[in-house]
């Protein structure tokens, strides 16, 4: 197994453990955390396949070059694999255990399978990831639509940038305040997010930590 694969591993066995020990109360409550999220995600995936699903299957999938899912190790973060098992049935997620237990090959995403990616909800960076042709092929003429991705590129943020709070954030600090870490919690290690969090914390608390104060740091 490679470090990548390992990595990955031990988050989704971290987190298959941790949600199957929840009463079913408690899994109601993190599910309904999830529902507009989830209600982004449809937005997108209706978005996209209703603009670029032509462009994506004379490129990538007819020619199987499948492009976006070449990249042999993708960024997936710790709130991606929460959501992801959550939605997913056990069948789906013996999957997931199965492939990243094979040798992989590199050309392609070890998540790759021959129907499509094997994840019920796909991380969101590959969500809301468009190459260059389809880029230019679909948006760069279409102010109008130019203006819509642009809108749901904001709401992909209200859910992972954590100059506010968001819910990738709160994910994170559910399993760490159950004791588990992964280095997969980009917004509790990435000196660049931890920043980014700072800066946003600065702004609503301000230097004294008065909460509400709006000045610049
Ligand atoms: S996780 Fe899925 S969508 Fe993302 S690169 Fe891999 S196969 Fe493609």
């Amino acid at each position: 197994m490679t470090e990548y694969q390992q990595e990955q591993m031990k988050a989704l066995k971290l987190v298959t453990g941790y949600l199957s020990g929840l009463t079913s109360g408690d899994m109601e409550i993190l599910k309904e955390k999830l529902a507009n999220y989830l209600c982004f995600r449809k937005d997108v995936d209706i978005f996209l396949s209703a603009h670029f699903s032509d462009i994506c299957t004379e490129t990538c999938y007819q020619s199987q070059i499948s492009a976006c899912c070449t990249r042999e190790g993708i960024i997936t973060f710790f709130a991606d694999v929460v959501v992801n098992v959550i939605m997913s049935d056990e069948s789906a997620i013996k999957d997931l255990f199965s492939v990243l237990q094979s040798s992989q090959d590199r050309s392609k995403c070890i998540y790759l399978g021959k129907k499509g990616c094997l994840w019920k909800v796909k991380p969101l960076i590959c969500e809301m990831f468009l190459c260059n042709k389809a880029e230019d092929g679909v948006l760069k003429n279409n102010p109008d639509l130019q203006k819509e991705w642009q809108a749901l590129k904001a709401r992909e943020k209200s859910f992972r940038w954590p100059d506010q709070k968001v819910l990738f954030d709160d994910l994170e600090q559910l399993f760490l305040d159950a004791g588990h870490t992964s280095p997969l919690m980009y917004l509790h290690n990435s000196p660049g997010l931890l920043r980014v969090k700072e800066q946003g914390d600065f702004r609503v608390r301000g230097p004294k930590g008065e909460k509400g104060f709006e000045g610049k740091p």
